[in-house]
């Protein structure tokens, strides 16, 4: 037997900005899953930036991170409920973590490592969609920026851009639950009142309201330890400025560089890391997953002593997932981007 659902498929690669046309919502038949497999019905897709880079056509798309192919669905982190199946240990009502997000239902197989399967705990008490936030990718990547990369330290002035973002909150209150001094750049007045009257960052500024470099000496006089960038371009080379000797980028994401069709040429102040010593390190946080569940464990204490918020940009149904990403491209979601299929 086999059962209809609908799909987001790439059509053609976007020129910049992906619009309405770069995608095309089809339906297709699921077959019966095979020994091995789970059918899961989709309840919540996460909107990432990183689906732009694979839509191709980027600047930022490399052969590391394969493109989509004209006509495939988009992938993404996705989490689903399984409705039938046929792999010893996952049962019917089990809720997942995998990566056949972007539709409505997927044939899931736990053994291929693609899929990147993960069996949400049965009877806990947390919503599931805290693993595509906190206790999901967006939570380990600011956790293993911070700890893992920059080896963060006592004393350390943090600075975060896209701080109201899912990785950038989380990477300022992971920061600030340690005690250290937390500098937040976003995109609108009222992200910044957001990272400073909830989530108690020091100090957060708009980037869109002066100079770069001017808006980051006002708000750390003495200069940053650590930035976490989720930006590029000329965030890093605001941050190669105010930096320490000694000090260290977590590069993250170059999202100012995802919608250019043209190669982004680096900072160029690449002299002040030789004259200070600095360390710039690139990752991606599943080059870290040796150190996930330890993250979790930790997250989830947070959860239970209400340490810790997330906040969730939720739109309803699969329609909606193309704008979404438009959104979170463009700087119109706070928290984490995400579809709510249910
Ligand atoms: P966000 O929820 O932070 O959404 C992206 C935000 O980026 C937007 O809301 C917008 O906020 C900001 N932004 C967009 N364009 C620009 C621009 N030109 N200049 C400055 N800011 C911009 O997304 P995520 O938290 O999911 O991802 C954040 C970053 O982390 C991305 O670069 C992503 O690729 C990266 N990432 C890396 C991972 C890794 O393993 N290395 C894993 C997951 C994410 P604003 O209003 O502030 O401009």
């Amino acid at each position: 037997m086999t059962i209809r659902v609908r799909q987001i498929i790439l059509r053609r690669v976007p020129q910049g900005v992906p619009v309405a046309d770069d995608v095309e919502i089809v339906q297709v038949d699921l077959p019966t899953p095979a020994d091995g497999q789970l059918l899961v019905q989709n309840r919540w897709l996460s909107i990432e930036p990183a689906v732009r880079i694979r839509m191709g056509g980027s600047a930022s798309s490399i052969p590391k991170l394969p493109n989509y192919e004209i006509g495939a669905p988009l992938e993404g982190a996705a989490i689903g409920e399984v409705v039938e199946s046929n792999v010893d240990g996952f049962e019917k009502g089990d809720m997942v973590v995998h990566s056949q997000g972007w539709r409505e239902a997927a044939i899931i197989d736990p053994a291929n490592p693609a899929h990147r399967v993960y069996q949400i705990p049965r009877g806990e008490n947390i919503p599931s969609e805290a693993y595509l936030g906190l206790l999901g990718l967006q939570g380990f990547t600011a956790y293993a920026g911070l700890f893992h990369v920059a080896n963060l330290k006592e004393g350390d002035v943090v600075w975060v851009s896209a701080a109201a973002g899912a990785v950038g909150n989380l990477v300022a209150q992971i920061a600030k639950l340690n005690g250290h001094r937390v500098i937040a750049s976003a995109g609108s007045a009222d992200k910044v009142a957001w990272l400073k009257d909830t989530i108690g960052v020091d100090a957060a500024f708009d980037y869109h309201d002066g100079d770069l470099v001017e808006l980051l000496e006002k708000a750390a006089p003495a200069g940053i330890d650590v930035y976490f960038d989720n930006v590029g371009g000329e965030h890093l080379a605001a941050a190669l400025e105010v930096l320490r000797p000694g000090g260290r980028v977590a590069l993250c994401g170059l999202i100012s560089t995802y919608n250019a069709t043209e190669p982004v040429p680096g900072p160029s102040n690449m002299f002040s890391v030789i004259a200070k010593n600095l360390t710039i390190k690139g990752f991606l946080a599943v080059q870290y997953a040796e150190h996930l569940e330890t993250y979790r464990d930790q997250a989830r204490q947070w959860i239970a002593e209400d340490r810790v918020q997330y906040r969730e940009n939720i739109v309803q149904g699969l329609d909606a997932a193309p704008d979404a990403l438009v959104d979170v491209l463009t700087g119109r979601n706070t928290g984490k981007m995400l579809v709510d299929l249910r």
